[in-house]
């Protein structure tokens, strides 16, 4: 048997409890992972708190992400020994995921671990990582270059997304601003990078359609007020990447930064992404993240333990990356 936190609906509440399974108990795939790593998102916090109706069906197993080792497959792209990653397909929401120390799962939403990295910083990564990479690609598509004279800009910079952003921005050669509500996180955000902080109540104001043009391109996990009031920041033709809604689903704007200055908003989407650009992104994360800001940027704890940290991640209070220990459960 192994273990596993296994979520189930009592009335209208979630209870979360950790089991013995085997092997019968788990759901149909080709391939059987040994759970070595899995991580904390803003997500994981939803669904433990059985929030946004992400999880229709109970008895389930959280955790959006993992890392691990192939045991057995059916399938000819695995064989055991292998170190995979699997982040989205909406594992640990439609699909049980990988709060639990055997996952049985589809091929297809497998990505062998790049050479570069391995399993632990796989899930250091993580979701929220490779959504940052996804991020930095669509500006990179979009034009933004470290050769434009202007600042990108990280909102929610301190949180999983947003410290992984500046790390990879900076490293590429980017001028980098990360807007934070947390001062205690000032250092910690210039030791990954950022040149310029601000405080995030200085992106608020949504009263003007046209601001002082600031951003070449912007990387935003927060949504709401501060997404509409950054649009109106943004400089000719900048580029936003629209990734989180840490601060709310609204977009209480206007289209005049679209029609005056040709900005163009990007949705960045890390569930559904089609497996070649997850392998390109997984590529570029092993080379081009530096690998000393992302231990720095991540806190290790035990499975058994992670229960209070899904109510922290809903109040904003994690610092960077959450690295899951499954096998310490
Ligand atoms: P996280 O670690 O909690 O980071 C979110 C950060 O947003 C917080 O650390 C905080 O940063 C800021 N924040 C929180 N509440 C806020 C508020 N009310 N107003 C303004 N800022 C606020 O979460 P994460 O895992 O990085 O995820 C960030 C967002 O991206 C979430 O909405 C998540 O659902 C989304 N996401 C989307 C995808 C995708 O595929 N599009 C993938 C992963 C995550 P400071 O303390 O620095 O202010």
């Amino acid at each position: 048997s192994f273990r596993a936190l296994v979520l189930d609906q009592k009335e209208k509440s979630v209870t979360a409890e950790f089991k013995n399974l085997t092997t019968d108990d788990l759901p149909a795939g080709e391939v059987l992972v040994r759970v070595k790593w899995s991580t904390l998102n803003y997500k994981d916090g939803m669904v433990l708190n059985g929030l946004g109706r992400l999880v229709r069906t109970y008895p389930h197993v959280p955790g959006v992400d993992f890392s691990g080792e192939v045991v057995s497959s059916t399938d000819d792209r695995y064989k055991p020994g292998d170190e995979v990653v699997l982040t989205g397909w909406r594992i640990g929401e439609a699909h049980w995921g990988g709060y639990a120390q055997l996952a049985r799962v589809k091929a297809d939403w497998l990505v062998p671990l790049p050479a570069g990295i391995d399993a632990s910083q796989a899930m250091a990564i993580g979701t929220a990582g490779f959504t940052a990479m996804l991020a930095v690609m669509a500006l990179e598509d979009q034009g933004v270059s470290t050769k434009q004279d202007g600042e990108v800009l990280v909102t929610g910079a301190a949180g999983g997304v947003g410290s992984v952003a500046v790390s990879i921005l900076s490293a590429l050669g980017y001028r980098v601003a990360a807007s934070t509500g947390r001062a205690e996180t000032h250092q910690y955000l210039r030791d990954l990078g950022a040149s310029t902080i601000i405080d995030r109540n200085e992106l608020t104001d949504t009263s003007k359609p046209l601001l002082t043009e600031r951003w070449v391109g912007a990387i935003d996990s927060v949504g709401s007020t501060t997404l509409a009031h950054v649009l109106s920041e943004m400089k000719y033709h900048g580029v936003v990447a629209a990734c989180g809604l840490a601060g709310g689903p609204d977009l209480p704007g206007t289209v005049i930064p679209f029609l005056l200055r040709g900005v163009k908003l990007i949705g960045i989407d890390s569930v559904m992404c089609p497996y070649e650009t997850r392998v390109r992104a997984w590529q570029r994360l092993a080379r081009e993240l530096p690998k000393d800001q992302l231990q720095s940027a991540t806190t290790k704890v035990a499975l058994s333990d992670i229960l209070p940290w899904g109510e922290k991640i809903l109040k904003g209070q994690v610092q960077g990356r959450l690295l899951v220990d499954v096998q310490d459960c």
